[in-house]
């Protein structure tokens, strides 16, 4: 892997999550509190759907919020590592990421197999709550 390209690749990634970011700043989350955009339907019973789904969508929002956070910080992580020289090695096992994975995850932390494995961890630790 050419490191100047993972790091175009990267930094392309950054400004799109950065851009996704701040459109939901703008659009969304600086809007008035939820108290005081719900209390003036608070009196009546009739709307009590619209606020159901106002709150789904801030809820779905907010989650949308969290998972380009996560990514955000993931392709940080990753030009970090370019700087560090460690880029394109699994953090688990320190073993070279294949080109083609590299490729389609230019963020990607950990080679296939120790993929695979965080997730059906984390999977099971959801199962467990
Ligand atoms: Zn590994």
């Amino acid at each position: 892997m050419d490191m100047d390209e993972a790091r175009r690749r990267l930094e392309a990634e950054r400004d799109r999550l950065q851009g996704v970011r701040s459109g939901f700043d703008d659009e969304h989350l600086t809007e008035e509190s939820e108290d005081e955009s719900l209390s003036e339907l608070s009196d009546i019973d009739q709307h009590q759907a619209d606020v159901g789904t106002e709150t789904f969508e801030r809820e779905k929002d907010l989650s949308i919020l969290e998972q380009v956070d996560a990514e955000l910080a993931d392709v940080e992580r990753a030009l970090q590592r370019i700087d560090d020289g460690t880029y394109g090695t699994c953090e688990v096992d320190g073993k070279p990421i294949s080109e083609e994975r590299l490729e389609a995850l230019p963020a990607t932390r950990f080679c296939l197999e120790h993929q695979t494995a965080i997730e059906r961890d984390s999977q099971r630790a959801r199962v467990d709550e």
